[in-house]
């Protein structure tokens, strides 16, 4: 059996947020990471490259050139950005990308609610120009704020629970899914 080659890569580690359970506190899994200064240091060949964080979107300009670098070096893969936090810069990059998967977790607040509604906003007005895009809603089964979801411009939308650190030990010993490794860019 073969498997897609992935690479996972936390352009900043800054995030506003202190969710319970932030995959960046689960040091088994963290300890798997690999440091990197350069798009040119991830490895030759990848077949889906996720730009996460902490959160990308408190760096909008920087994710915005590393998305781009990333693109620049590998047209044929598929290229997400992982986000929790909607501005107005995320237009910028999304271009760029595949798709988008973004999360509501656990404790948003109703700024986080206006911002999510506001994404929706600009998926919807630019729903025939990305239609070649993925949107992918996840929201913590947690979240007691009410959420309204336009089915229209998600690709898909799940809520559930957020796996411990130790519920995704037992799905594999890295942590990580088969075929997935994990890189935090150190870099200007
Ligand atoms: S938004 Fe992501 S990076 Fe930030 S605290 Fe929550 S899980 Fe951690």
């Amino acid at each position: 059996m073969t498997f897609s080659r992935k690479a996972r890569i936390l352009v900043t580690k800054a995030c506003h947020r202190q969710c319970a359970g932030c995959c960046n506190t689960y040091t088994t899994i963290m300890k798997h990471a690999s440091y990197i200064e350069r798009i040119a240091d991830l490895p030759t060949e990848l077949d889906e490259i996720m730009i996460t964080g902490g959160e990308p979107m408190l760096v909008p300009e920087r994710t915005q050139r590393l998305s781009t670098q990333i693109r620049n070096r590998y047209p044929a893969s598929k290229l997400y950005l992982y986000s929790a936090e909607y501005n107005e810069a995320m237009k910028n990059t999304i271009p760029i990308v595949d798709g988008l998967h973004y999360t509501v977790h656990e404790g948003a607040t109703l700024q986080d609610i206006t911002s999510l509604n506001r994404l929706q906003e600009l998926l919807q007005s630019h729903k025939a120009q990305w239609r070649e895009k993925s949107f992918r809603l996840y929201i913590d089964n947690r979240v007691i704020l009410p959420v309204t979801i336009n089915p229209d411009i998600w690709s898909q939308v799940n809520i559930s629970k957020w796996f411990t650190e130790q519920e995704l030990l037992d799905k594999q010993p890295t942590g990580l899914p088969v075929g997935e490794s994990l890189f935090i860019y150190i870099g200007t």
